[in-house]
């Protein structure tokens, strides 16, 4: 018997909600958005925020920016996995597109903080990949939010103080990286999820294929 011959109905996948949090600046938003280019199996969940949007975001692409009651209304209608208070704003992952990509054995990135990732830890438990990433130093992680020429000097400085208290929460991740260059560091992510997606439990359907590699003809 060869792969294909396996039921259909088990041969998919387990998918993965892999996470990527790491101090404003520290470069996750730019490690989404290359390793969803290079990787078709993988899709972004998109976050609905309170946070007004920034020049250059497009509405439904990087957030879907909703208004305080709009947000209200889906915390109410229970249709966020997790939310959080980040910077006087509300961030929430939407439900719906996290159990369709696990139903067709997708994975799915989350750029979120740590309060949303213990909120998925405890809805997911071990299919949650937690993927911490730190900047080289506080100096340069400066520097890139500045580079960015997103923020104003105030919204800088309010990201630089909240920095210390988010890497205070990386010993609750699974995996830590830290960002110096960026290439290896996508290279370093995508060999954390290569070897995620190969673990025993996460293929059932090998199961007859393996029972069958094994048979002897008597
Ligand atoms: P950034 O840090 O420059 O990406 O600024 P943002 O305003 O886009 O995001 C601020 C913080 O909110 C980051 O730490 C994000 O990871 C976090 N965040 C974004 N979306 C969500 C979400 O849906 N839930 C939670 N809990 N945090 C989120
Ligand atoms: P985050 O999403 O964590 O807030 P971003 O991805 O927006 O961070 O990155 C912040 C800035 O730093 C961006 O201008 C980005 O191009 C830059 N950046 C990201 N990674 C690196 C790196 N390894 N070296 C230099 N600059 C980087």
């Amino acid at each position: 018997m060869d792969l294909d011959d396996a039921d259909p109905s088990t041969r998919r996948r387990r998918g993965l909600l892999v996470v990527l949090s790491s101090p404003s600046g520290a470069g996750k938003s730019t490690i989404s958005r290359m390793l969803l280019d290079a990787d078709p199996q993988i899709t972004m969940s998109i976050s609905a925020t309170t946070r007004p949007r920034r020049s250059g975001e497009v509405d439904d692409v990087d957030y879907h920016f909703v208004a305080p009651a709009r947000f209200q209304e889906l915390v109410d209608q229970d249709e966020l996995a997790e939310w959080a208070y980040v910077f006087d704003h509300r961030y929430g992952s939407p439900k719906e597109p996290i159990k369709e990509a696990l139903r067709l054995g997708r994975d799915i990135l989350f750029d979120i903080d740590w309060q949303g990732t213990q909120q998925l830890r405890g809805a997911f438990g071990t299919d949650l990949v937690r993927i911490f990433i730190l900047p080289p130093s506080m100096a340069e992680l400066e520097r890139r939010l500045r580079a960015r020429n997103t923020d104003s000097d105030e919204v800088i400085e309010s990201r630089m103080k909240r920095a210390a208290s988010e890497i205070g929460h990386w010993g609750e991740y699974d995996y830590v990286l830290i960002n110096e260059d960026m290439d290896h560091c996508l290279h370093d992510v995508q060999a954390i999820i290569a070897a995620e997606r190969m673990k025993r439990d996460r293929q059932p359907y090998l199961i007859p294929f393996v029972r069958k590699l094994v048979e002897r003809p008597n």
